[in-house]
């Protein structure tokens, strides 16, 4: 049996806006066609963090634009009535405490103890299964360059690996006994050896509580489907279930940009269409080793959704299976959640929250990301120009 009554369309705009006011429309659609200036986001990318550092009155603009469009909230509390609005329509929530690049060990701590806080309050919420964790917000940067490139710890500095590594572990064993996911991202390639280790290592430890922990393959690295293929292997030869994120990957100017600074062969692919072509194949591949992994498939790509819909209707694999969810980032791609999740599909919107002034990094790679340049903007204009205009008929 299929697992759909009828074939999924994003085009259906009146289920993809369904939640949405004509005024609110009106609002992400003067918000997006700003973005959709090239130049003004990258003005705003050198701008806006210099506006806030000087105290400048740009604030009230910011939290009435960007993060009213990507953000759920300041905190946890005012993160509940968007967790709410989202689940009126079958949506599930991953939960990310957004803030980024404060590098102590004071912030490290705050920030472990926060996690704790969202599995806590997650587990008290309908609609959130998962929680999202930066290795970045849990230790310095430079350390995790140092681990990756293999160069010898001093005391001190394996004191705080050690240090880093049990945050992570605390925060796995708190989310194993309140039975929530733990999704950790994927950053820049010349610190994500020691994250996947970390992680691998962790999803090995906690092979009991059955999918617990995520990790993140960015398939615009040459290298990733590679790698992916060997740890489905090693859980099945290891008896874990292996919890893999897939993610096209955010870092590809900066990847190539380093690359080419420092000499060695870029780490990305070279063109669009073979990044396209490994995220299907690990979406595939994925798709056919259910046993041995849970996957998320984190796109707003059209094409990658269509195709594994019709790769789970051929194997007939039910569309809420327990180890396949769909995801895309609060603010984005409503067509894609809110279609898939009308036809029963597992899906969940990625939501952060946090102090406005220590989001701006996030807001900042969203604005980026739906510039026209990238290409998602114009497709959400059309589509809300669609559906003003069948409100008005
Ligand atoms: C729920 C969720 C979680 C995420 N978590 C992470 C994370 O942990 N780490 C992370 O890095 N990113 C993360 N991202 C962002 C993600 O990596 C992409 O940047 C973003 O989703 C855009 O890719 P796409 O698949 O949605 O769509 P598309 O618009 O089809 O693809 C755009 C992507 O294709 C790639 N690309 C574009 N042009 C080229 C080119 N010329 N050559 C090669 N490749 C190219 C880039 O990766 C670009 O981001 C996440 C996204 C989602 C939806």
């Amino acid at each position: 049996m299929p697992s759909t009554v009828a074939p999924v369309s994003f085009d259906d705009t009146s289920i993809a806006f369904s939640s949405r006011s004509d005024q609110e429309l009106k609002r992400i659609y003067r918000l997006f066609w700003l973005m959709n200036l090239g130049w003004l986001t990258h003005l705003a990318k050198y701008v806006v963090p210099l506006a806030i550092k000087w105290h400048l009155p740009v604030k009230k603009w910011i939290r009435n634009t960007l993060y009213e469009q990507f953000c759920g909230g300041e905190t946890l509390e005012e993160v509940m009535e968007t967790a709410t609005k989202l689940a009126k329509q079958n949506i599930h929530v991953i939960l990310d405490y957004g803030v980024e690049g404060k590098e102590t060990e004071e912030v490290f701590d705050h920030t472990a103890s926060e996690y704790i806080r969202m599995i806590r309050y997650a587990s008290n919420q309908p609609n959130i299964p998962f929680i999202a964790v930066k290795m970045t917000g849990l230790v310095r940067f430079a350390l995790l360059e140092k681990l990756h490139a293999g160069s010898t710890l001093s005391v001190a500095e394996e004191q705080e690996w050690e240090k880093a590594r049990l945050r992570l572990e605390h925060i796995v064993e708190e989310a194993a006994q309140y039975r929530i996911g733990v999704m950790v991202d994927a950053e820049e390639s010349w610190i994500q050896q020691p994250i996947d280790t970390c992680v691998l290592e962790l999803m090995e430890r906690y092979a009991h509580a059955r999918g617990v922990l995520f990790n993140t393959y960015q398939l615009y690295r040459i290298d990733r489907l590679k790698l992916l293929k060997t740890h489905i292997q090693l859980a099945k030869e290891k008896g874990f279930v292996l919890g893999a994120k897939l993610v096209r990957g955010a870092y590809l100017e900066k990847e190539r940009r380093r690359a080419a600074e420092k000499g060695y062969p870029s780490p990305v692919h070279a063109t669009k269409a073979n990044t396209d072509r490994d995220y299907n194949d690990a979406v595939a591949y994925c798709l056919s080793h259910l046993e041995h992994v849970s996957c998320c498939i984190a796109t707003h790509n059209e094409k990658s959704c269509l195709l594994a819909i019709q790769q789970m209707d051929e194997q007939q694999l039910p569309a809420d299976h327990p180890h396949i969810c769909f995801s895309q980032l609060y603010g984005m791609s409503d067509h894609i959640s809110y279609n898939l999740s009308r036809h029963g599909y597992r899906v969940c919107k990625y939501l952060p929250y946090g102090p406005l002034e220590d989001v701006i990094p996030y807001l900042m790679r969203r604005a980026q990301e739906n510039t026209s340049v990238a290409g998602q903007t114009s497709r959400e204009l059309s589509l809300i120009q669609k559906e003003l205009r069948r409100r008005k008929l």
